[in-house]
């Protein structure tokens, strides 16, 4: 039998419809959400991203304000920019978009973003408290899986939950919020990285399968479970000279095989994919209602 297909394109849309209303309810109190997005140099994908977040925030009638500055900029002139930021009362969240060049401290930058603006969740006191158990910003894309899975009823309490990477944005955030003390977490994780033996037996114990290593068309069938959830974070290009463009994008599973076995499956594109800007959006107006005296 073939998966349910997770459509975090529709799921990402209803998002950003709630959150239409609450910036309207929020307006009605003089409060405009405002993200300010630090963008330095010329990288063409940073552009791209950012772009996108901005136009994401525009139309929501979230107020949104890049920050472009040339690579050679210094480090002591990027903590200006972020310290001018966290003073300013028009904006809820600041984000850095990474990576800075690389003569610049971009964890020192990270340090400096006020806790309360820190709407990527990347901010070690939003970490920590993430790990604690404590009410956060959380990492946008594994605040998004959560939020696919709740959407669709899938519950990961007492289930084993494999986790492939153990990145800072994705993997380790991911493990930590699955295993909290509460409902959608309560899961028994198991995180497998480069270094792990027998990864495929790893995986195979999987209830549910989360994949963020980059690696296109890691998870062959033979490494999942029958009936398991597929959650696939992984984003790559391939060479495809029957495409347009030349390339095509695919996840880190083996999606055309894995859809056959799994119970639930995300598609590359349009699974997670959507939804970390829609949770950067979410924290966003978070942290606005904060100012607005409607949110803790
Ligand atoms: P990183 O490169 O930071 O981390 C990759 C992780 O995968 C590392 O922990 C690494 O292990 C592990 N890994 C790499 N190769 C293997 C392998 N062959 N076997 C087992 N583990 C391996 O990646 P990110 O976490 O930033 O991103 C992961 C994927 O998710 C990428 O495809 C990225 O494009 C995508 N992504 C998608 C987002 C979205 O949907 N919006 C947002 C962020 C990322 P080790 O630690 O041992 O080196």
């Amino acid at each position: 039998m073939s998966a349910i297909l997770i459509d975090g394109k529709q799921v990402a849309k209803d998002i950003k419809a709630e959150l239409k209303q609450k910036v309207e309810i929020l307006r009605e109190k003089g409060v405009v959400p405002g993200l300010a997005a630090v963008l330095i140099g010329d990288d063409p994908a940073s552009a791209t991203y950012v772009n996108s977040k901005a136009r994401a925030c525009e139309k929501l009638g979230v107020f949104s304000e890049i920050i472009k500055r040339p690579a050679e900029t210094t480090q002591d002139e990027v903590e200006s920019i972020v310290r001018e930021l966290n003073y300013r009362d028009d904006i809820d969240g600041i984000l850095v978009q990474s990576p800075l060049p690389k003569h610049l401290n971009e964890f020192a930058v990270t340090l400096l973003i006020d806790p309360r603006k820190d709407v990527d969740g990347f901010h070690p006191h939003s970490v920590g408290c993430l790990l604690l158990g404590r009410p956060t910003f959380r990492s946008c894309t594994p605040y998004g899986v959560i939020e696919l899975m709740r959407r669709y009823d899938i519950n990961p309490t007492g289930r084993e939950v494999v986790v492939l990477g153990r990145s800072n944005i994705v993997g380790k955030p991911m493990a930590a919020m699955l295993m909290q003390k509460n409902k959608m977490a309560n899961a028994t994780v198991t995180v497998a990285h480069s270094r792990t033996a027998d990864i495929a037996g790893v995986c195979r114990r999987a209830d549910i399968l989360i994949a963020a290593i980059g690696q296109p068309l890691f998870v062959k069938v033979d490494m999942v479970k029958d009936g398991a959830v597929i959650i696939d974070v992984g984003i790559n290009r391939i060479e495809d000279p029957s495409s347009e463009k030349g390339y095509r994008l695919v996840g880190d599973v083996d999606f055309d095989a894995c859809v056959e076995k799994a119970s639930f499956i995300t598609p590359v594109p349009g699974g997670v994919g959507p939804m970390t800007i829609a949770m950067l959006l979410t924290n966003t107006v978070q942290s606005a209602g904060r100012r607005a005296g409607l949110e803790e």
